[in-house]
Protein backbone atom coordinates (compact mmCIF):
# COMPACT_ATOMS: atom_id res chain seq x y z
CA UNK A 1 0.00 0.00 0.00
CA UNK A 2 0.98 3.70 -0.78
CA UNK A 3 0.12 6.03 1.58
CA UNK A 4 -1.59 9.16 -0.62
CA UNK A 5 -2.58 7.68 -3.53
CA UNK A 6 -6.37 7.79 -3.44
CA UNK A 7 -8.95 6.33 -5.74
CA UNK A 8 -9.10 8.39 -8.69
CA UNK A 9 -11.86 11.28 -8.70
CA UNK A 10 -12.67 10.45 -12.49
CA UNK A 11 -13.86 6.90 -11.54
CA UNK A 12 -16.74 8.80 -10.13
CA UNK A 13 -17.85 10.11 -13.81
CA UNK A 14 -20.82 7.55 -15.58
CA UNK A 15 -19.50 4.47 -16.33
CA UNK A 16 -19.08 5.11 -20.29
CA UNK A 17 -16.32 7.31 -19.70
CA UNK A 18 -14.13 4.78 -18.01
CA UNK A 19 -13.18 1.13 -18.99
CA UNK A 20 -12.14 -0.99 -15.43
CA UNK A 21 -8.77 -2.60 -15.78
CA UNK A 22 -7.77 -5.97 -14.38
CA UNK A 23 -4.31 -5.86 -12.52
CA UNK A 24 -1.37 -6.55 -14.80
CA UNK A 25 1.17 -8.79 -14.64
CA UNK A 26 4.69 -7.82 -15.21
CA UNK A 27 6.89 -9.87 -12.94
CA UNK A 28 10.02 -8.27 -13.89
CA UNK A 29 9.30 -4.82 -13.93
CA UNK A 30 12.26 -2.57 -11.78
CA UNK A 31 12.27 1.02 -11.37
CA UNK A 32 14.61 2.72 -13.98
CA UNK A 33 14.35 6.12 -12.94
CA UNK A 34 12.06 8.00 -9.84
CA UNK A 35 11.33 11.66 -10.09
CA UNK A 36 12.67 12.35 -6.17
CA UNK A 37 11.05 16.03 -6.06
CA UNK A 38 7.77 14.77 -7.42
CA UNK A 39 7.59 12.06 -5.23
CA UNK A 40 7.99 14.86 -2.01
CA UNK A 41 5.52 17.05 -3.83
CA UNK A 42 2.85 14.55 -3.55
CA UNK A 43 4.52 12.96 -0.06
CA UNK A 44 4.29 9.99 -1.39
CA UNK A 45 6.27 7.73 0.63
CA UNK A 46 8.26 5.25 -2.38
CA UNK A 47 11.41 3.92 -3.34
CA UNK A 48 13.50 2.49 -5.93
CA UNK A 49 13.47 -0.85 -4.37
CA UNK A 50 10.29 -1.28 -2.90
CA UNK A 51 8.29 -4.28 -4.15
CA UNK A 52 5.31 -2.14 -3.31
CA UNK A 53 6.11 0.92 -4.87
CA UNK A 54 7.68 -1.32 -8.32
CA UNK A 55 3.78 -3.23 -8.32
CA UNK A 56 1.73 0.00 -7.75
CA UNK A 57 3.70 1.89 -10.50
CA UNK A 58 3.10 -1.05 -13.06
CA UNK A 59 -0.34 -1.66 -12.37
CA UNK A 60 0.31 -5.20 -10.47
CA UNK A 61 -1.83 -4.11 -7.17
CA UNK A 62 -3.81 -1.30 -6.38
CA UNK A 63 -5.41 -0.26 -3.37
CA UNK A 64 -9.06 0.57 -4.24
CA UNK A 65 -11.19 -2.00 -5.66
CA UNK A 66 -12.49 -0.39 -9.12
CA UNK A 67 -9.87 2.29 -9.57
CA UNK A 68 -7.57 1.11 -12.15
CA UNK A 69 -9.23 2.82 -15.36
CA UNK A 70 -8.76 3.11 -18.90
CA UNK A 71 -10.49 6.60 -20.13
CA UNK A 72 -12.41 6.96 -23.01
CA UNK A 73 -11.82 9.38 -25.67
CA UNK A 74 -12.98 10.27 -29.32
CA UNK A 75 -10.36 13.07 -31.33
CA UNK A 76 -9.85 14.39 -34.48
CA UNK A 77 -6.34 12.95 -35.57
CA UNK A 78 -4.89 15.63 -38.36
CA UNK A 79 -8.51 16.68 -39.16
CA UNK A 80 -10.00 13.64 -38.92
CA UNK A 81 -12.45 12.22 -36.85
CA UNK A 82 -12.26 9.38 -34.97
CA UNK A 83 -15.19 8.22 -32.75
CA UNK A 84 -13.41 6.07 -30.63
CA UNK A 85 -9.53 6.72 -29.51
CA UNK A 86 -9.46 6.02 -25.44
CA UNK A 87 -6.02 4.78 -23.46
CA UNK A 88 -5.02 1.93 -25.45
CA UNK A 89 -1.58 2.03 -23.79
CA UNK A 90 -2.62 3.89 -20.34
CA UNK A 91 -4.26 2.95 -16.86
CA UNK A 92 -5.54 5.66 -14.50
CA UNK A 93 -4.20 4.11 -11.20
CA UNK A 94 -5.03 7.17 -8.63
CA UNK A 95 -5.25 10.52 -7.66
CA UNK A 96 -2.13 12.18 -5.61
CA UNK A 97 -2.46 15.22 -3.97
CA UNK A 98 0.18 18.31 -4.25
CA UNK A 99 1.38 20.51 -1.51
CA UNK A 100 -1.44 23.19 -2.01
CA UNK A 101 -3.75 20.20 -1.82
CA UNK A 102 -4.89 19.86 -5.35
CA UNK A 103 -5.17 16.35 -6.71
CA UNK A 104 -3.17 15.46 -10.23
CA UNK A 105 -3.94 11.93 -11.64
CA UNK A 106 -1.04 9.53 -11.74
CA UNK A 107 -1.21 7.56 -14.78
CA UNK A 108 0.80 4.65 -16.68
CA UNK A 109 1.54 4.87 -20.05
CA UNK A 110 2.59 1.58 -21.60
CA UNK A 111 0.74 -0.91 -19.00
CA UNK A 112 -0.43 -3.25 -21.67
CA UNK A 113 -3.68 -3.84 -23.38
CA UNK A 114 -7.15 -2.22 -22.92
CA UNK A 115 -10.39 -2.34 -24.77
CA UNK A 116 -9.01 0.41 -26.61
CA UNK A 117 -6.00 -0.88 -27.95
CA UNK A 118 -7.42 -1.51 -31.25
CA UNK A 119 -4.72 -2.87 -33.26
CA UNK A 120 -1.79 -2.04 -30.88
CA UNK A 121 0.12 -4.09 -28.25
CA UNK A 122 -0.65 -1.31 -25.45
CA UNK A 123 3.07 -1.47 -24.78
CA UNK A 124 5.47 1.77 -24.74
CA UNK A 125 9.65 1.50 -25.77
CA UNK A 126 12.34 2.50 -23.05
CA UNK A 127 12.71 5.14 -25.79
CA UNK A 128 9.19 6.23 -25.54
CA UNK A 129 9.76 6.33 -21.92
CA UNK A 130 12.75 8.17 -21.77
CA UNK A 131 11.71 10.76 -24.74
CA UNK A 132 9.05 11.53 -22.98
CA UNK A 133 10.52 11.65 -18.94
CA UNK A 134 13.30 14.06 -20.51
CA UNK A 135 10.70 16.82 -22.34
CA UNK A 136 8.41 16.53 -19.59
CA UNK A 137 10.61 17.53 -17.42
CA UNK A 138 12.68 20.16 -19.43
CA UNK A 139 8.86 22.28 -19.68
CA UNK A 140 8.48 22.17 -15.96
CA UNK A 141 12.16 23.30 -15.62
CA UNK A 142 10.75 26.23 -18.37
CA UNK A 143 7.94 26.52 -16.05
CA UNK A 144 5.34 25.37 -18.76
CA UNK A 145 2.29 24.02 -18.31
CA UNK A 146 2.82 20.19 -18.80
CA UNK A 147 2.14 16.77 -17.29
CA UNK A 148 4.95 15.38 -15.10
CA UNK A 149 7.02 12.14 -14.98
CA UNK A 150 7.01 10.42 -11.89
CA UNK A 151 8.59 6.72 -12.63
CA UNK A 152 10.06 5.00 -15.35
CA UNK A 153 9.95 1.08 -14.76
CA UNK A 154 11.46 -1.29 -17.22
CA UNK A 155 9.26 -4.21 -17.47
CA UNK A 156 11.82 -6.71 -18.20
CA UNK A 157 9.69 -7.45 -22.16
CA UNK A 158 11.13 -7.25 -25.26
CA UNK A 159 8.57 -5.35 -27.49
CA UNK A 160 8.25 -5.32 -31.48
CA UNK A 161 8.90 -2.28 -33.36
CA UNK A 162 10.89 -1.78 -36.40
CA UNK A 163 13.74 -3.63 -33.98
CA UNK A 164 12.97 -5.59 -30.80
CA UNK A 165 13.37 -2.87 -28.05
CA UNK A 166 12.55 -3.15 -24.29
CA UNK A 167 9.96 -2.20 -22.64
CA UNK A 168 9.22 0.46 -20.20
CA UNK A 169 6.09 1.80 -18.15
CA UNK A 170 6.12 5.65 -17.76
CA UNK A 171 3.73 6.77 -14.31
CA UNK A 172 3.23 10.23 -15.14
CA UNK A 173 0.92 13.18 -13.25
CA UNK A 174 -1.27 15.61 -14.83
CA UNK A 175 -3.86 17.68 -12.85
CA UNK A 176 -6.30 16.00 -15.56
CA UNK A 177 -6.60 14.29 -18.50
CA UNK A 178 -9.57 15.87 -19.49
CA UNK A 179 -9.09 16.59 -22.93
CA UNK A 180 -11.17 17.69 -25.82
CA UNK A 181 -11.67 14.24 -27.32
CA UNK A 182 -13.43 13.64 -24.58
CA UNK A 183 -16.02 15.81 -24.39
CA UNK A 184 -16.38 14.85 -27.87
CA UNK A 185 -17.09 11.13 -26.78
CA UNK A 186 -19.34 12.50 -24.69
CA UNK A 187 -21.21 14.36 -26.82
CA UNK A 188 -21.81 11.69 -29.60
CA UNK A 189 -22.34 8.72 -27.36
CA UNK A 190 -24.14 10.28 -24.60
CA UNK A 191 -27.43 12.48 -23.14
CA UNK A 192 -26.90 16.04 -22.31
CA UNK A 193 -27.17 15.05 -18.75
CA UNK A 194 -24.02 13.18 -19.19
CA UNK A 195 -21.86 15.50 -20.77
CA UNK A 196 -23.37 18.06 -18.09
CA UNK A 197 -21.67 15.77 -15.20
CA UNK A 198 -18.69 15.64 -17.30
CA UNK A 199 -18.86 19.67 -17.73
CA UNK A 200 -19.43 19.84 -13.75
CA UNK A 201 -16.51 17.38 -13.19
CA UNK A 202 -14.19 19.66 -14.93
CA UNK A 203 -15.53 22.05 -13.18
CA UNK A 204 -14.83 21.28 -9.92
CA UNK A 205 -11.67 19.81 -11.12
CA UNK A 206 -9.99 22.86 -12.98
CA UNK A 207 -11.98 25.64 -12.22
CA UNK A 208 -14.06 25.03 -8.69
CA UNK A 209 -15.04 28.69 -8.68
CA UNK A 210 -17.28 28.67 -11.37
CA UNK A 211 -19.28 26.09 -9.51
CA UNK A 212 -21.58 28.81 -8.40
CA UNK A 213 -21.25 30.30 -11.41
CA UNK A 214 -25.63 29.03 -12.35
CA UNK A 215 -26.06 28.43 -15.68
CA UNK A 216 -23.58 30.60 -17.46
CA UNK A 217 -20.58 28.35 -15.55
CA UNK A 218 -20.03 26.47 -19.34
CA UNK A 219 -19.27 29.21 -21.11
CA UNK A 220 -17.26 30.47 -18.28
CA UNK A 221 -15.19 27.35 -18.43
CA UNK A 222 -14.56 27.30 -22.08
CA UNK A 223 -13.31 30.86 -21.75
CA UNK A 224 -10.87 29.67 -19.23
CA UNK A 225 -9.96 26.60 -20.95
CA UNK A 226 -9.36 28.98 -23.87
CA UNK A 227 -7.52 31.09 -21.67
CA UNK A 228 -4.94 28.71 -20.45
CA UNK A 229 -4.31 27.18 -24.10
CA UNK A 230 -3.18 30.73 -25.51
CA UNK A 231 -0.82 31.31 -22.64
CA UNK A 232 0.09 27.89 -23.14
CA UNK A 233 0.95 27.87 -27.14
CA UNK A 234 2.70 31.21 -26.64
CA UNK A 235 5.18 29.68 -24.56
CA UNK A 236 5.88 26.80 -26.51
CA UNK A 237 6.32 29.14 -29.41
CA UNK A 238 8.80 31.21 -27.43
CA UNK A 239 11.08 28.22 -26.77
CA UNK A 240 10.94 27.29 -29.74
CA UNK A 241 8.73 24.22 -28.91
CA UNK A 242 6.74 22.12 -31.79
CA UNK A 243 4.11 19.77 -30.08
CA UNK A 244 3.91 18.01 -33.39
CA UNK A 245 0.66 16.13 -32.85
CA UNK A 246 -2.09 18.98 -31.24
CA UNK A 247 -4.91 16.04 -32.03
CA UNK A 248 -8.05 16.78 -30.28
CA UNK A 249 -7.35 14.21 -27.95
CA UNK A 250 -4.38 15.39 -27.05
CA UNK A 251 -5.26 18.76 -25.69
CA UNK A 252 -6.09 19.03 -22.09
CA UNK A 253 -9.04 21.05 -20.70
CA UNK A 254 -6.13 21.74 -17.47
CA UNK A 255 -3.48 23.82 -20.53
CA UNK A 256 -1.12 21.01 -19.30
CA UNK A 257 1.35 19.80 -22.26
CA UNK A 258 0.09 16.34 -22.58
CA UNK A 259 1.29 13.25 -25.15
CA UNK A 260 5.19 14.00 -25.74
CA UNK A 261 5.82 12.08 -28.79
CA UNK A 262 6.44 13.49 -32.12
CA UNK A 263 7.08 17.10 -30.36
CA UNK A 264 10.93 18.47 -30.31
CA UNK A 265 12.02 22.00 -29.70
CA UNK A 266 13.89 23.37 -32.82
CA UNK A 267 17.37 24.28 -32.97
CA UNK A 268 17.78 26.40 -36.25
CA UNK A 269 14.66 28.40 -36.94
CA UNK A 270 12.29 27.86 -39.64
CA UNK A 271 8.48 29.22 -38.81
CA UNK A 272 6.92 25.92 -40.58
CA UNK A 273 9.58 23.69 -39.42
CA UNK A 274 7.80 20.03 -38.65
CA UNK A 275 9.26 17.41 -37.32
CA UNK A 276 7.03 14.62 -36.76
CA UNK A 277 6.94 11.53 -39.43
CA UNK A 278 3.43 11.33 -39.92
CA UNK A 279 2.43 15.39 -40.19
CA UNK A 280 2.99 15.35 -44.22
CA UNK A 281 1.46 19.03 -44.31
CA UNK A 282 2.77 20.46 -41.46
CA UNK A 283 -0.66 21.40 -39.98
CA UNK A 284 1.21 21.45 -36.55
CA UNK A 285 4.11 23.23 -37.77
CA UNK A 286 5.44 25.83 -35.25
CA UNK A 287 3.57 28.60 -36.99
CA UNK A 288 0.26 26.46 -36.97
CA UNK A 289 -0.26 26.17 -33.42
CA UNK A 290 -2.21 28.87 -32.35
CA UNK A 291 -4.69 28.10 -35.18
CA UNK A 292 -4.67 24.89 -34.27
CA UNK A 293 -5.47 25.59 -31.50
CA UNK A 294 -8.66 27.69 -31.88
CA UNK A 295 -9.82 24.83 -34.27
CA UNK A 296 -9.39 22.29 -31.72
CA UNK A 297 -11.25 24.89 -28.86
CA UNK A 298 -13.93 25.28 -31.68
CA UNK A 299 -14.42 21.43 -31.55
CA UNK A 300 -14.92 21.65 -27.72
CA UNK A 301 -16.87 24.57 -28.15
CA UNK A 302 -19.29 22.35 -30.70
CA UNK A 303 -19.34 19.43 -28.37
CA UNK A 304 -20.23 21.54 -24.98
CA UNK A 305 -23.49 23.23 -27.44
CA UNK A 306 -25.94 21.83 -25.48
CA UNK A 307 -25.09 23.03 -22.59
CA UNK A 308 -25.10 26.70 -23.21
CA UNK A 309 -28.65 28.96 -23.00
CA UNK A 310 -31.20 27.56 -25.02
CA UNK A 311 -32.04 27.20 -28.38
CA UNK A 312 -29.46 26.77 -31.41
CA UNK A 313 -28.97 30.51 -32.41
CA UNK A 314 -27.73 31.30 -28.77
CA UNK A 315 -25.97 28.56 -28.05
CA UNK A 316 -23.62 29.71 -30.97
CA UNK A 317 -23.45 33.01 -29.86
CA UNK A 318 -22.83 31.45 -26.34
CA UNK A 319 -20.14 29.82 -27.63
CA UNK A 320 -18.76 32.35 -30.12
CA UNK A 321 -18.19 34.59 -27.29
CA UNK A 322 -16.45 32.32 -25.25
CA UNK A 323 -13.61 31.72 -27.93
CA UNK A 324 -13.52 35.36 -29.02
CA UNK A 325 -10.93 36.32 -26.76
CA UNK A 326 -8.46 33.69 -27.85
CA UNK A 327 -6.61 35.02 -30.40
CA UNK A 328 -6.21 38.33 -28.55
CA UNK A 329 -5.01 36.76 -25.42
CA UNK A 330 -2.56 34.34 -27.80
CA UNK A 331 -1.28 37.70 -29.48
CA UNK A 332 -0.51 39.18 -26.47
CA UNK A 333 1.35 36.37 -24.46
CA UNK A 334 2.73 35.35 -28.02
CA UNK A 335 4.34 39.68 -28.22
CA UNK A 336 4.70 39.48 -24.17
CA UNK A 337 6.88 36.41 -24.19
CA UNK A 338 9.04 37.35 -27.26
CA UNK A 339 9.59 40.82 -26.26
CA UNK A 340 11.06 40.01 -22.79
CA UNK A 341 13.53 37.57 -24.91
CA UNK A 342 14.58 40.35 -26.91
CA UNK A 343 14.71 42.81 -24.21
CA UNK A 344 11.90 45.18 -25.90
CA UNK A 345 10.73 48.19 -24.42
CA UNK A 346 6.75 48.49 -24.14
CA UNK A 347 4.59 49.53 -26.90
CA UNK A 348 3.98 47.85 -30.47
CA UNK A 349 6.98 46.15 -31.51
CA UNK A 350 5.31 43.85 -34.13
CA UNK A 351 7.01 45.16 -36.97
CA UNK A 352 10.11 44.60 -34.97
CA UNK A 353 9.69 40.95 -34.37
CA UNK A 354 8.14 40.39 -37.80
CA UNK A 355 11.77 41.44 -38.87
CA UNK A 356 13.77 39.70 -36.38
CA UNK A 357 11.88 36.12 -37.37
CA UNK A 358 12.98 36.91 -40.96
CA UNK A 359 16.03 37.64 -40.20
CA UNK A 360 16.71 34.71 -37.93
CA UNK A 361 14.82 32.26 -40.69
CA UNK A 362 17.21 33.66 -43.32
CA UNK A 363 20.31 33.81 -41.53
CA UNK A 364 19.15 29.60 -40.04
CA UNK A 365 20.19 31.11 -36.44
CA UNK A 366 19.51 28.61 -33.68
CA UNK A 367 16.52 29.73 -31.78
CA UNK A 368 17.59 29.15 -28.50
CA UNK A 369 21.47 30.24 -28.49
CA UNK A 370 20.51 33.46 -30.28
CA UNK A 371 18.37 34.03 -27.31
CA UNK A 372 21.33 32.87 -24.86
CA UNK A 373 23.94 34.64 -26.72
CA UNK A 374 21.60 38.06 -26.54
CA UNK A 375 20.84 37.56 -22.97
CA UNK A 376 24.83 37.51 -22.00
CA UNK A 377 25.84 40.22 -24.09
CA UNK A 378 23.05 42.73 -22.62
CA UNK A 379 24.72 41.64 -19.18
CA UNK A 380 27.98 42.54 -20.47
CA UNK A 381 28.74 39.61 -22.44
CA UNK A 382 30.49 39.69 -26.29
CA UNK A 383 28.51 41.07 -29.13
CA UNK A 384 30.13 38.30 -31.58
CA UNK A 385 28.75 35.15 -29.80
CA UNK A 386 25.47 37.21 -30.79
CA UNK A 387 26.52 37.86 -34.57
CA UNK A 388 28.19 34.22 -34.66
CA UNK A 389 24.73 33.14 -34.42
CA UNK A 390 23.75 33.89 -37.60
CA UNK A 391 25.23 32.16 -41.14
CA UNK A 392 26.89 35.24 -42.27
CA UNK A 393 28.34 38.29 -40.12
CA UNK A 394 27.06 40.79 -42.31
CA UNK A 395 23.41 39.68 -41.44
CA UNK A 396 24.32 39.24 -37.65
CA UNK A 397 25.35 42.66 -37.56
CA UNK A 398 22.35 44.35 -39.39
CA UNK A 399 20.13 42.46 -37.15
CA UNK A 400 22.16 43.66 -34.26
CA UNK A 401 22.12 47.22 -35.40
CA UNK A 402 18.17 47.06 -35.31
CA UNK A 403 17.86 45.56 -32.46
CA UNK A 404 20.49 48.51 -30.50
CA UNK A 405 17.88 50.56 -32.66
CA UNK A 406 14.58 49.64 -30.98
CA UNK A 407 15.88 49.07 -27.49
CA UNK A 408 18.81 51.94 -27.71
CA UNK A 409 21.08 49.17 -26.60
CA UNK A 410 22.01 47.54 -23.67
CA UNK A 411 23.26 50.64 -21.83
CA UNK A 412 19.80 51.44 -22.07
CA UNK A 413 18.36 48.45 -20.85
CA UNK A 414 17.12 48.49 -17.30
CA UNK A 415 17.92 45.83 -14.95
CA UNK A 416 14.61 44.15 -14.77
CA UNK A 417 14.60 43.91 -18.73
CA UNK A 418 18.23 41.94 -18.25
CA UNK A 419 16.41 39.78 -15.52
CA UNK A 420 13.38 39.17 -17.39
CA UNK A 421 15.65 38.59 -20.60
CA UNK A 422 17.37 35.97 -18.03
CA UNK A 423 14.38 34.11 -17.30
CA UNK A 424 12.99 34.03 -20.69
CA UNK A 425 15.95 32.96 -22.35
CA UNK A 426 17.03 29.26 -21.36
CA UNK A 427 20.57 28.66 -21.33
CA UNK A 428 19.52 24.86 -22.08
CA UNK A 429 17.07 23.38 -23.80
CA UNK A 430 16.08 19.67 -24.28
CA UNK A 431 18.08 19.54 -27.68
CA UNK A 432 17.06 16.19 -30.17
CA UNK A 433 20.22 14.71 -30.93
CA UNK A 434 20.96 14.93 -26.94
CA UNK A 435 17.84 13.50 -26.37
CA UNK A 436 18.30 10.76 -29.09
CA UNK A 437 22.28 10.33 -27.27
CA UNK A 438 20.48 9.49 -24.45
CA UNK A 439 17.77 7.06 -25.33
CA UNK A 440 19.87 5.24 -27.67
CA UNK A 441 22.26 4.64 -24.47
CA UNK A 442 19.55 3.91 -22.13
CA UNK A 443 18.54 1.24 -24.63
CA UNK A 444 21.56 -0.37 -24.65
CA UNK A 445 22.07 -0.24 -20.81
CA UNK A 446 23.80 3.13 -19.98
CA UNK A 447 21.70 5.32 -18.10
CA UNK A 448 24.85 7.97 -17.72
CA UNK A 449 24.08 10.29 -20.38
CA UNK A 450 20.07 10.31 -19.59
CA UNK A 451 20.96 11.39 -16.12
CA UNK A 452 23.40 14.02 -16.72
CA UNK A 453 20.86 15.63 -19.40
CA UNK A 454 18.10 15.55 -17.08
CA UNK A 455 20.22 17.06 -14.19
CA UNK A 456 21.14 19.65 -17.08
CA UNK A 457 17.80 20.68 -17.76
CA UNK A 458 16.25 21.09 -14.47
CA UNK A 459 17.49 24.15 -14.11
CA UNK A 460 17.43 25.56 -17.38
CA UNK A 461 17.80 29.44 -16.87
CA UNK A 462 20.55 29.10 -14.81
CA UNK A 463 24.45 29.62 -16.09
CA UNK A 464 26.41 26.48 -15.25
CA UNK A 465 29.69 25.75 -16.85
CA UNK A 466 29.38 22.07 -16.01
CA UNK A 467 26.59 21.85 -18.45
CA UNK A 468 27.99 23.51 -21.24
CA UNK A 469 28.49 20.68 -23.68
CA UNK A 470 24.37 20.39 -23.58
CA UNK A 471 24.36 24.27 -24.48
CA UNK A 472 26.00 23.18 -28.31
CA UNK A 473 23.39 22.69 -31.51
CA UNK A 474 23.94 19.26 -33.54
CA UNK A 475 26.97 18.90 -36.09
CA UNK A 476 25.07 18.60 -39.02
CA UNK A 477 25.57 14.81 -39.55
CA UNK A 478 23.91 15.31 -35.89
CA UNK A 479 20.71 17.00 -36.89
CA UNK A 480 17.01 15.49 -36.16
CA UNK A 481 15.19 16.03 -38.95
CA UNK A 482 12.40 13.67 -38.12
CA UNK A 483 10.19 12.71 -34.57
CA UNK A 484 7.41 9.31 -34.02
CA UNK A 485 4.88 9.28 -32.44
CA UNK A 486 3.32 6.40 -30.36
CA UNK A 487 6.78 4.32 -30.39
P1 LIG B 1 -1.36 9.33 -29.53
O1 LIG B 1 -0.98 9.61 -30.94
O2 LIG B 1 -0.23 8.91 -28.66
O3 LIG B 1 -2.18 10.40 -28.94
O4 LIG B 1 -2.28 8.02 -29.56
C1 LIG B 1 -3.47 7.95 -30.29
C2 LIG B 1 -4.26 6.73 -29.89
O5 LIG B 1 -3.49 5.54 -30.15
C3 LIG B 1 -4.60 6.66 -28.42
O6 LIG B 1 -5.88 6.09 -28.33
C4 LIG B 1 -3.55 5.76 -27.85
O7 LIG B 1 -3.95 5.13 -26.67
C5 LIG B 1 -3.37 4.75 -28.99
N1 LIG B 1 -2.06 4.08 -28.97
C6 LIG B 1 -0.85 4.60 -29.21
N2 LIG B 1 0.12 3.66 -29.11
C7 LIG B 1 -0.51 2.50 -28.78
C8 LIG B 1 -0.08 1.14 -28.52
N3 LIG B 1 1.20 0.79 -28.59
N4 LIG B 1 -1.02 0.23 -28.24
C9 LIG B 1 -2.32 0.55 -28.17
N5 LIG B 1 -2.79 1.79 -28.39
C10 LIG B 1 -1.91 2.75 -28.70
MG1 LIG C 1 -2.67 10.85 -27.02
Amino acid sequence: MIDNLKKPAYATLPAGFHAALPLTEFPDARIFELNDALRREFSLVLDTTSEIAVKTLSGQVSDHDGALLAMAYAGHQFGQYAPRLGDGRAMLIGDVIDQNGHAHELHLKGSGLTPFSRGGDGKATLGAAVREYLISEAMAGLGVATSRSLAILTTGETIMRETPKPGAILARTARSHLRVGTFQYARANHDTETLRALADFAIERLDSDLMDAGEDRYAQMLNRVAERQAELIAQWMSFGFIHGVMNTDNMTLSGETIDYGPCAFMDDFHPARVFSSIDYYGRYAWNKQAEIGLWNLSRLAEAMLPLFANGEDDQIKAAEIALKDYPDRFKTAWTGAIGRKLGLPSGDQNAFITATLTAFMEAKVDFSRVFTALTRYAGGGDQGAVIAEFETTEQGKTWLSQWEAVTGGRDALSEDTKAAMRTANPVRIARNHQVEAAIEAAESGDKAPFEALLLALKAPFEEDSRFETFETAPQPDEVVHQTFCGT
